[in-house]
């Protein structure tokens, strides 16, 4: 095979045109007349199998603004491309792309496709470490999108489109991923991008609803608080679950908008309830991303105040691994939050670190030990050491304990004899209408 300098020849007195001025390295330009050089001479090059790899980095701008103002960026580019050229050596040819991405043809024989992975794996363990960037040091989430030539096409702009997609795939599938393309995530990807374009005009066409599931305090038998569950049917798409248009808001921000709608929309059901004499304490999810818009103290406030709602009856739910998240500007959020009087609450405890450190750090006052934990009871005795130490510490820190995903009998019994204080779940009911709270309620069908 011939050294890859030697395919540059046209770039050699155009510089400026085919060269990334603050890299060096070859540009979207170079690429684009390479790949037809490539493709019309590659027995000639001996380049006839290339994997297309797209490379980004996350949270780059945030970086930016949190360290050393706008160069930081350029100077991370520099840095990135000298670490990403050490991890590549002589196997492939960089490119300075679109934005903060670079992409690496990486030729290989047919049956050296692992080659292209060990190059993949190395480049996620270099930018796993921290990269030192004017006397800072950063970490960066690496994400890169793999699509092969001629397998999955032979145009220069299908593959990118298809590493990109593979790129996506990658990000949902969690932090330094790297994913070959294949067919299912373009699926995958046409359905996101349908969700994405009728999420956002989902609020003006009222395709937005809540369910409420009831809490029950097991001393008392009584219902006394719901979570407020958001729904969502479109007439295109029928009915989307959470699991799958929550994410997309965050991905998008439009979950900004759609935090704003929940909050005005379960601060007013509260008040009716509470007018109607029902006091149920309302649980509301919030996500990491809501805690960084400025206004949203504000706007929680004037909601407060229009619809006449104590903040003693509302509760925010944040994850365990959204909390790991945040930086001490959104910790102080919290603490604005709850100074207001409004409650905060641990949500899916257990998915993530099951640490209670994080008590000691927000003014955490109650915490919602997840279903997988739950699932667990009658089946691994384990399990009820643990919630019970879990209840005993908290218990101690004056933290309130609810189980949630009770399903059965057999669980509920378990969580009553350890004490836990409050139980949601399929076992008491599944989510309501409001007016099937309030039947609920009035019938007293409960346990
Ligand atoms: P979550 O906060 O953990 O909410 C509980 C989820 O578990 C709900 O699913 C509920 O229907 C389900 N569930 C409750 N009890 C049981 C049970 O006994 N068995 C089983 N199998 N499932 C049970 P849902 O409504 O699909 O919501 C999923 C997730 O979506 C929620 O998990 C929450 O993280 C998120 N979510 C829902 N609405 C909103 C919202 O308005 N804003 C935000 N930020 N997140 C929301
Ligand atoms: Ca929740
Ligand atoms: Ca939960």
């Amino acid at each position: 095979m011939m050294k890859f300098e030697e395919l540059f020849d046209f770039a050699i007195h155009n510089k400026s045109i085919y060269y990334d001025h603050i890299t060096g390295l070859p540009n979207r330009n170079c690429l684009y007349k390479l790949f037809r050089k490539l493709q019309l001479n590659n027995k000639k090059y001996g380049i006839t199998n290339f994997a297309l790899m797209l490379i980004e980095f996350e949270n780059l701008k945030h970086i930016n603004g949190i360290y050393t103002g706008h160069r930081f960026i350029d100077e991370f580019s520099k840095l990135s491309a000298e670490i990403l050229k050490g991890c590549i050596n002589d196997k492939g040819i960089m490119f300075k792309f679109d934005g903060e991405s670079f992409i690496i043809i990486v030729p290989y024989d047919e049956v050296q496709e692992e080659k292209v992975s060990a190059l993949a794996e190395s480049i996620i363990k270099k930018f796993k470490n921290y990269v030192k960037v004017n006397f800072y040091e950063v970490s960066s989430t690496v994400y890169i999108g793999i699509a092969l030539y001629p397998k999955h096409s032979v145009e220069l702009d299908k593959l990118l489109e298809l590493a990109d997609i593979a790129l996506y795939e990658a990000r949902s599938c969690g932090k330094n991923t790297y994913k070959y393309y294949d067919k299912v995530f373009y699926k995958n990807f046409q359905r996101k991008s349908r969700i994405i374009s009728n999420l956002k005009k989902a609020i003006d066409n009222h395709e937005l609803y809540l369910e409420y599931q009831p809490q029950l305090d097991i001393r008392s038998g009584q219902i006394v608080g719901v979570e407020a569950l958001t729904r969502w049917k479109n007439y295109e798409l029928g009915s989307v679950p959470p699991s799958e248009f929550i994410a997309v808001a965050e991905e998008t921000g439009f979950i900004i908008e759609l935090g704003r709608w929940l909050i005005k929309n379960s601060f007013n059901r509260c008040s009716q309830w509470c007018k109607k004499g029902y006091p149920l304490i309302t649980s509301i999810n919030i996500s990491a991303a809501q805690l960084q818009d400025s206004c949203l103290l504000n706007f929680i406030e004037d909601m407060l105040k229009e619809y006449d709602v104590l903040p003693s009856m509302i509760k925010f739910e944040i994850t365990e691994t959204q909390i790991v998240e945040l930086t001490v500007k959104n910790a102080d959020i919290i603490e604005k939050i709850k100074r207001l009087g409004i409650g905060i609450v641990l949500d899916d405890f257990g998915v993530a670190y099951s640490s209670l450190n994080y008590i000691t750090l927000f003014p955490i006052e109650e915490i919602k030990i997840d279903k997988s934990f739950i699932d667990m009871i009658g089946k691994n005795d384990k399990v009820l050491i643990i919630i019970d130490t879990v209840k005993y510490l908290a218990g101690k820190l004056g933290v309130k304990v609810t189980a949630e995903g009770v399903e059965t009998e057999e669980q509920f019994r378990m969580l009553k004899g350890l004490s836990c204080d409050k139980i949601q779940g399929y076992y008491i009911s599944r989510p309501l209408p409001a007016k099937g709270i309030e039947d609920l309620i009035k019938h007293k069908s409960v346990i």
